[in-house]
């Protein structure tokens, strides 16, 4: 049984700051307000491949 997995990146300043698990079969993009340390405040962040 493997975990696929994938980045969040800020949408702000485009750094990749968290590494997440991916639920299998999963249609939405995932969005996550996070704290960002580049950024200094909590931003939306984004999956990336
Ligand atoms: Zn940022």
């Amino acid at each position: 049984m493997s975990k696929k997995k994938v980045s969040l990146a800020c949408s702000v300043c485009g750094s990749r700051n968290y590494t997440i698990a991916e639920n299998l079969n999963r249609k939405e993009r995932l969005e996550v307000k996070k704290f960002c340390r580049y950024c200094g405040q909590h931003t939306l962040h984004r999956e990336t491949r």
